[in-house]
């Protein structure tokens, strides 16, 4: 397919320079192909980001050196461009280059040949060795400027060049991978720089004073870092008091929600344009106490981009390229405070130690669906509960927003408090399978009593059995049972 615009003539002023070189000129007066050669090329171009190289004058460039080559033997009838793709990928995975392999086998294509401007941007390691024989077998000849025409696949000359052009072309890929993380990594580490991208929620970007690189500095580039945010930086300080004094994440997130602050897409909606910025998520308060920055360290490869190794034989076919998240081991933190910590890196470090318990499905419950709520007629749901098997009525409020009132306080039972309730009705565990098969057995939970009942018909009711309390545990939690009107923390009696 032809690309939208015709790069070599999308910039007028730039085509109005090129008409100042004499040979341009007599090339665009004098257009190749006509009256003069017959053969139809397609030209495939790739750039590798938009945002290192610029559009038409990398596409101009590379259909200039082709221009050059095919003078006198034909001219271009149709352009494949691929932007923002790497070379390590395979031409079927690149989306220009896989529509130029399927016109390749179509017989009314209307090319005869391909040309590429430079060995580089089109092929990487073995990828021409595979692609070669596709060419050959759909007699399409393929053009390539560092051979000066048309690739011979059975002449060893050609061969060894075009082994040698990918082995170079693969080491460059390396090269500039290995370039650019170095760089990066020694810029975190040795100067803390700040490296693109928005602050983190609670930081705003300030000036830190003009750049060290005297040439960048000399036309007035200056240097950044965060600072707090004066709106936000007291949230952030905030959440990690509540976490280390025991505060699970969703009972922060219910809290900001309460208190109505301003989650980050709200506060920054440019930050996260495709979030709906309507309140405080779980995902959202943990990604924050997870995040290091907040000791004022700069902290680079939290995530990594995974090529998949360059090594193998399936070039053709590329690698996958994933973003994961890097071990922390894996992290470059820089030497020094570089912006002021919103969090001490004891407590943030202490905070890390704090995990949730929510994982229900590891834990096995062996009563699920037996439990009811008496104010408001739920069912009870299995909740993990400092190691035990439990089950609890929140009466249909959700972790992340919670109206919280005095009459609607968590409703909860234990398992093993359930067993010594039944016992006072005669009822082992080792009955419940029987009962079960045939009856309807439910034992409805009010704070101040528990009611057997079995097929709509209440066998009896005590209060349930005060069971031995909970030893503490080795980190702080909050006691779930607790509303959090008792638990909130007023800002003022935080930090300072
Ligand atoms: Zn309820």
């Amino acid at each position: 397919m032809t690309t939208p615009h015709d790069p070599l003539h999308a910039d007028r002023l730039q085509v109005w320079a090129q008409l100042d070189d004499p040979k341009t000129a007599w090339r665009l007066r004098h257009p190749v192909g006509v009256g003069i050669a017959t053969t139809r090329f397609a030209f495939y171009g790739r750039m590798s980001t938009d945002r290192f190289q610029h559009f038409q004058s990398s596409a101009g460039w590379q259909r200039f050196v082709v221009d050059d080559l095919i003078a006198g033997h034909g001219t271009i009838v149709v352009e494949y461009i691929d932007q923002g793709v790497t070379r390590s990928r395979g031409w079927a995975r690149r989306p220009e280059a896989a529509k130029l392999l399927t016109a390749l086998a179509d017989p009314n294509r209307e090319f005869d040949a391909v040309v590429v401007g430079e060995f580089e941007r089109a092929f990487c390691g073995n990828q021409i060795e595979q692609l070669g024989p596709i060419f050959e077998s759909h007699h399409v000849q393929l053009w390539l400027p560092e051979l000066g025409g048309p690739v011979d696949l059975h002449n060893p000359e050609h061969q060894s060049l075009l082994k040698l052009l990918g082995v170079h072309a693969k080491r460059e890929v390396q090269r500039t991978r290995f370039r650019v993380k170095a760089a990066m990594q020694s810029q975190v580490l040795e100067q803390g720089r700040m490296i693109g991208g928005r602050p983190p929620y609670g930081y705003m970007i300030v000036d830190a004073g003009p750049h060290p690189n005297k040439a960048h500095a000399q036309w007035g580039r200056r240097l950044h870092r965060y600072g707090p945010d004066p709106e936000t930086a007291r949230w952030v300080s905030w959440m990690f008091a509540q976490r280390l004094a025991g505060w699970s994440v969703a009972a922060i997130t219910v809290s900001l929600n309460e208190q109505n602050v301003a989650c980050p897409s709200a506060h920054d909606p440019q930050r996260n344009p495709h979030r709906s910025g309507e309140g405080w998520t779980l995902r959202t308060v943990a990604s924050i106490l997870a995040n290091p920055r907040y000791t004022g360290r700069q902290v680079w490869n939290r995530q990594h981009t995974d090529h998949g190794s360059l090594d193998q034989a399936d070039d053709a076919l590329g690698h996958a390229e994933m973003y994961r998240w890097s071990r922390v081991q894996e992290w470059t933190i820089s030497k020094d405070t570089v912006h002021e910590p919103l969090v001490s890196e004891a407590d943030f470090i202490a905070a890390q130690a704090i995990h949730s318990t929510a994982h229900n499905d590891a834990h096995e419950f062996t009563m699920t669906g037996l439990f009811s709520c008496e104010p408001c007629g739920r069912r009870l749901e299995p909740h993990w509960s400092h190691g035990r098997a439990s089950h609890r009525c929140r009466h249909g409020r959700t972790s992340s927003r919670l109206r919280w009132s005095r009459p609607s306080k968590n409703i909860y039972a234990r398992e093993d408090q359930a067993i010594l309730f039944l016992a006072g009705g005669d009822i082992t565990i080792a009955d419940l399978p029987t009962i079960l098969e045939g009856h309807r057995l439910i034992i409805w939970c009010d704070h101040a009593e528990w009611r057997l009942d079995i097929d709509g018909e209440t066998v009896f009711q005590q209060t349930p059995p005060r069971m031995t309390p909970i030893p503490k545990q080795r980190t702080p939690r909050s006691t779930e049972s607790a509303s959090p009107e008792d638990r909130v923390t007023p800002m003022e009696a935080v930090g300072k």
